[in-house]
């Protein structure tokens, strides 16, 4: 924590405590080739809470998913705001349920990375975080694909099992079983869209480059997600910046950032027809109510 945040902390709240070796946290708590950096476990809640301005080996996974949000944000509200949608309107719920799912993941991480380091229940509470991913993924399947909401709760299960299934250090096995799944989910969902990049023409359909961005950040963060690299070549120079997590975390972002725009494309054309045939139905169904009145 930086001095001058210490100045103006109030004195009731307790500073965080300074951090630590790894060798001074349970295993649990400890990342390969990651050294220093861990914040200390039992300190009171809020101590957690305010780590958010310290320096230490989550900061940046917490930042990275933390002002993503507000970027998310800002984008939904410009696109909605180019189609003319109110919040209203029951026509804008897709672009609506895309920002619920897509923060409720992002804030769900970001909860998760900054208060797991209390105690071994609160690590195991906090990565129910699981399943917001699953809710960001599957936000249109449940709707439209029983088999892409089977994956997606199968993928959430995996996680679960996994998280409380391996203990430290980690077989293979726990990879397997988080990756898999959520592969598997991944493969159904994009089938129909990978046809697409492979048989039209990209210059017919200005989504195409934006699917081909979202596909190749999300199999790259699937990457830096199951092989924690680059901190295996550089042991202890990755305890603040430059591990694979934050990396998965950065291209996660973008993917759901990619994504937005891709609904905003695909969702353009239907807007208007849409939004007509709401009002007039909608208008249809009040008119008796409204005369009442
Ligand atoms: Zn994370």
């Amino acid at each position: 924590m930086t001095l001058a945040m210490m100045y103006f902390l109030p004195f009731s709240l307790p500073p965080p405590s300074p951090t630590v070796t790894a060798s001074q946290v349970p295993s649990l708590f400890r990342e390969p080739y990651i050294l220093s950096g861990c914040r200390p476990v039992q300190q009171d809640w809020r101590c957690y809470l305010l780590s958010l301005f310290q320096k230490h080996n989550e900061s940046l996974n917490v930042w990275t998913h933390l002002l993503a949000g507000p970027v998310l944000l800002l984008r939904w509200w410009a696109n909605v705001d180019t189609l003319g949608c109110t919040l209203d309107d029951v026509t804008s719920l897709p672009l609506l349920l895309f920002l619920v799912s897509s923060l409720t993941y992002l804030y769900l991480s970001a909860a998760a990375h900054l208060l797991q380091s209390h105690s071994e229940r609160a690590h195991y509470f906090f990565f129910l975080d699981y399943v917001g991913v699953p809710a960001w993924r599957e936000r249109v399947g449940v709707i439209f694909l029983p088999g892409a909401a089977f994956f997606g709760w199968l993928s959430c299960t995996g996680c679960c099992y996994a998280k409380f299934r391996y203990r430290r250090p980690y077989p293979p096995q726990r990879k397997v079983c988080q990756l898999i799944p959520t592969g598997l989910a991944y493969v159904l969902d994009i089938s129909p869209v990978a046809h697409r990049l492979l048989t039209v023409s990209w210059s017919q359909e200005p989504s195409l480059p934006f699917h081909a961005l979202q596909i190749a950040c999300f199999l790259l963060s699937a990457l830096f997600f199951s092989c924690s690299i680059p901190e295996p070549f550089f042991p202890g120079n990755c305890d603040f910046v430059g591990q694979g997590h934050q990396i998965f975390h950065v291209l996660l972002s973008l993917c759901t950032l990619s994504q937005l725009r891709l609904l905003y494309l695909r969702f353009r054309p239907f807007f208007v027809p849409l939004h007509r045939l709401y009002v007039e139905h909608f208008e249809a169904a009040a008119a008796p109510f409204v005369s009442i009145m």
